[in-house]
């Protein structure tokens, strides 16, 4: 009878060559929660994976995974300490790229599972990045100015270790903005001793960000959108749309759809939402978000309850404000021809099969919402060379690389007959692992 390996002096084992591990909770696919969701992406699209499939397990466990601890000065005096996390889920294609989230709720799994979906969306359109994103579990509402720069810079410097220009590459994310990244590309700076702008992207325009950034989500969403109209024989001029969140991404989807002669009918955000069949007034609506904060008080359009949102009549929804929105409690209520997710996860599993089974057109996260890393790509394309460019140049390239994508993943949709997350998946793993073949195993 064969005997399991002893260990020996020193922790080492007389272990066979090859073996197998089991895999630690937090990757464990029945763990549910935003990594187990991702698992269970990857599992859908391996079957269309071909010969690459041998590679797959590459794409079900990061690449790297850093968990620091960040001690600051509080103010008052005292010390508190906050968990943060940086996690590189892969780096074939490139340098890892992604957001850094400030959130009282963050989790390991959580920024797992937004890194890998940050790989898949670079893979998606196509620039050369792999992915990455980072959190602190800090409510930042909690702390003064002072407190906000302490954090952001000894976050930085403890993660200093593995994230760089050419390694991996930090933007904003939840509750961060160009000011949290002047403040880590200063202290990444200081410790290199030298500036380096590239080390993050969605910087003030004065220190080396780049002109459309704030813009670029939004209108890449647009971009999709009017190009899946056309393909399913939707006319946007006069089309009924319905955006949920009006901010950085609603906002300006809003403003583009209402351009391009669309009836913006409903528009829901933290403070209410109004509805107004005849379309509303998108940049009075935006002006008065400027002022106000929020969409509710906006005079002339009509109050209603916020759970009715989802069941206005409108061509387009665009979910554009929180994680998990559409759900089995009211995807069977939408009336929409085609849902664009401006948010990231907006749609849960089971809203998604309701929707298909509806006919309704989902144009998921990966694709819709990667206007935002694109000009951030450019942005770093920028720093390197010292070189910017017009807001024009900006905007016609991204459209140019969203349409293409887009393109691509519609043509997978339509060969393989499923879903365009699925095809969006398959795209882009099929670039990851293609990368992964030709690199091979070191050493
Ligand atoms: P934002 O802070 O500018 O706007 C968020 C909007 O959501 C606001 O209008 C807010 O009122 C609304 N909102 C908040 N809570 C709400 C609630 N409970 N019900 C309804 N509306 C609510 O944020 P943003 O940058 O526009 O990001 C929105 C989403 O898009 C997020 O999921 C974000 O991760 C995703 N996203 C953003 C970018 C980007 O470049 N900004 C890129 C990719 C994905």
């Amino acid at each position: 009878m064969s005997q399991a390996p002893q260990p020996q002096a020193g922790g080492a084992t007389s272990a066979p060559a090859v073996f197998t591990q089991a895999l630690p909770s937090y990757l464990d696919p029945q763990h549910l929660g935003p990594w187990g969701i991702y698992l269970q992406q990857v599992d859908r699209v391996t079957p269309y994976l071909g010969k690459l499939a041998r590679w797959v397990d590459t794409l079900k466990r990061p690449k790297r995974t850093l968990i620091v601890d960040v001690p600051i000065h509080l103010d008052n005096g005292s010390v508190a300490h906050f968990e943060g996390y940086r996690v590189q889920h892969n780096t074939s294609r490139g340098p890892g790229k992604g957001g850094v989230r400030f959130h009282q709720d963050v989790t390991l799994s959580e920024v797992m599972a937004l890194s890998a979906w940050m790989s898949i969306k670079n893979a998606a359109v196509n620039v050369p990045y792999g992915g990455a994103k980072g959190g602190i579990r800090v409510d930042p509402r909690q702390l003064t100015q002072g407190e906000l720069e302490r954090v952001t810079r000894r976050y930085t410097s403890e993660i200093g270790i593995i994230i760089g220009p050419t390694k991996d590459i930090p933007a904003p994310d939840v509750n961060t903005n160009e000011q949290v990244m002047a403040w880590m590309m200063d202290t990444y700076s200081m410790n290199e001793g030298a500036t380096a702008t590239g080390v993050v992207t969605g910087k003030p325009v004065d220190l080396g960000g780049s002109l459309g950034r704030r813009e670029a989500t939004g209108r890449g969403v647009f971009t999709v959108g009017v190009e899946a109209a056309r393909r399913i024989g939707l006319e946007v001029a006069g089309a009924r749309v319905a955006v949920q969140g009006f901010g950085n991404v609603g906002g300006v989807a809003g403003k583009l759809f209402a351009e391009a002669g669309a009836k913006v009918v409903a528009v829901q955000d933290h403070g209410g939402t109004i509805y107004r069949e005849a379309g509303l007034d998108v940049p009075a609506l935006l002006a008065h978000v400027a002022r106000q904060g929020s969409v509710a008080g906006f005079p002339g359009a009509e109050v209603i309850a916020n759970d009715a949102f989802w069941s206005v009549p409108c061509d387009i929804l665009i979910p554009a404000a929180l994680e998990a929105q559409i759900t089995e409690a009211n995807a069977a209520r939408i009336q929409a021809r085609m849902v664009i997710e401006g948010a990231n996860g907006p749609t849960t599993p089971q809203a998604d099969d309701i929707l298909r089974e509806r006919n309704v057109l989902v144009l998921p996260d990966v694709i819709a919402n990667a206007g935002g890393v694109t000009v951030s790509y450019f942005e770093w394309v920028q720093d390197f060379s010292s070189f910017f460019w017009s807001e024009d140049e900006i905007n016609a390239r991204l459209v140019k690389i969203m349409k293409e994508a887009f393109a691509a993943v519609w043509q997978v949709a339509d060969e393989n007959k499923v879903s365009l997350r699925t095809a969006t998946f398959i795209v882009a793993c099929k670039r990851i692992l293609h990368a992964r073949d030709l690199r091979g195993l070191y050493p």
